[in-house]
């Protein structure tokens, strides 16, 4: 591992400072980001730790929304009461989220800025798109884990669970930048190939993650996570998707619908929320909610079996919510 400046600031701003310097980046549990420094994926000359800086490792339970800190550990995140009682889909997908050990260390803030797992990005022999290279190996390589939709030149998944159930409980996120705390929905937080195909989110030098809130409306709903892993223990999504759904008198008065392991960012399910919001759950049809959703999906040599894989984990997904 080359040596690095290790810098623990104990307010926002210092953070926020340390962070503009050439080569410095976030550490929150290192679960991530130490990984690839020791593989040489990245070159960080300075690792900024934000476990110091105070309020950024709390839920709280505003009334009108639910607060999280962005230093929150996965497993106090999913453990919490008050997670648990109002955003149910957050608990369980912070729950499928690799095992107890990782969810100990990784936080929340990390788990929506980890980096992809794409084998050729992780890599330092392939020199991939996202690393300033001119192809995707993906493309004639081995693909069977890659995007299925929206890839543009870089294939990529992003390997979040929680952003999943964070997209379908229509959570916005909080930046420290220069001096302020912006909110921003959370759709608009991740970036794809097209936009940039060198980071994931719209972070900038200087740049962090302090928060993120979850609106009333989509407190205290049922919530579903499913994910498709190959293998049973731990594994990142095949594919995912998260379901957050109120239903007063048989009807469906509001419904966030979200999914990963197909595309470079999570997608939410826009289509799908305004076909079923305001029916009533006796008229559902599982087959007719999931008919067309995913017609812009190209799937490469490997990896056909994604569409018809997020189509019955989607139709699943609904049957269960709506019995729940
Ligand atoms: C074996 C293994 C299995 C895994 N399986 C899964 C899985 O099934 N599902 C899943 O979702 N994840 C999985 N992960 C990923 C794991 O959840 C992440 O490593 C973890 O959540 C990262 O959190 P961290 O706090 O350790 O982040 P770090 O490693 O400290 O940081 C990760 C990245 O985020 C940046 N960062 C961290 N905090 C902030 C912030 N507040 N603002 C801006 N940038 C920030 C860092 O600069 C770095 O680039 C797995 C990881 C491992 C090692």
């Amino acid at each position: 591992m080359k040596p690095f400046v290790y810098c623990q600031p104990d307010s926002i701003e210092e953070a926020g400072g340390l962070l503009k310097h050439s080569g410095y980046s976030a550490l929150a549990g290192g679960s991530d980001i130490l990984g690839e420094m020791k593989d040489r994926v990245v070159d960080v000359h300075g690792l900024v730790d934000l476990s110091k800086i105070k309020g950024l490792s709390d839920v709280y339970d505003a009334v009108d929304d639910v607060k999280i800190g962005s230093m929150t550990r996965l497993s106090d995140l999913s453990n919490d009461p008050i997670i648990q009682r109002r955003c149910q889909v957050l608990s369980l997908a912070g729950k499928a989220v690799a095992t107890e050990q990782i969810r100990n260390i990784g936080t929340v803030g990390g788990n929506l800025c980890q980096r992809p797992r794409c084998w050729y990005y992780r890599n330092k022999r392939f020199d991939c798109l996202k690393k300033g290279g001119d192809i995707c190996f993906a493309v004639a390589g081995m693909n069977k884990y890659h995007s299925i939709i929206g890839g543009d030149r870089c294939h990529i998944v992003h390997p979040s669970d929680v952003a999943v159930a964070l997209m379908s409980l229509k959570a916005s996120v909080n930046l420290f930048s220069d001096g302020n705390i912006i909110s921003t929905p959370i759709e608009e937080f991740f970036v794809t190939p097209d936009v940039d195909i060198t980071r994931e989110n719209i972070l900038r030098k200087g740049e962090f993650l302090t928060g993120i809130s979850i609106p009333s409306s989509s407190l205290d709903c049922t919530g579903v996570y499913l994910k498709a892993k190959e293998r049973q223990s731990m594994d990142f999504a095949l594919v995912s998707v998260a379901v957050n759904i109120k239903i007063t008198d048989g009807v469906i008065e509001d419904l966030g619908v979200a999914v990963g392991g197909v595309s470079p960012v999570p997608l939410r399910l826009i289509r799908l929320e305004s076909r079923l919001l305001n029916t009533s759950t006796k008229e559902f049809k599982p087959k007719d909610a999931v008919v067309g959703l995913f017609d812009s999906a190209q799937p490469m040599s490997q990896n056909g079996y994604k569409l018809p894989l997020i189509e019955s984990y989607v139709e699943r997904a609904l049957i269960r919510a709506i019995k729940e």
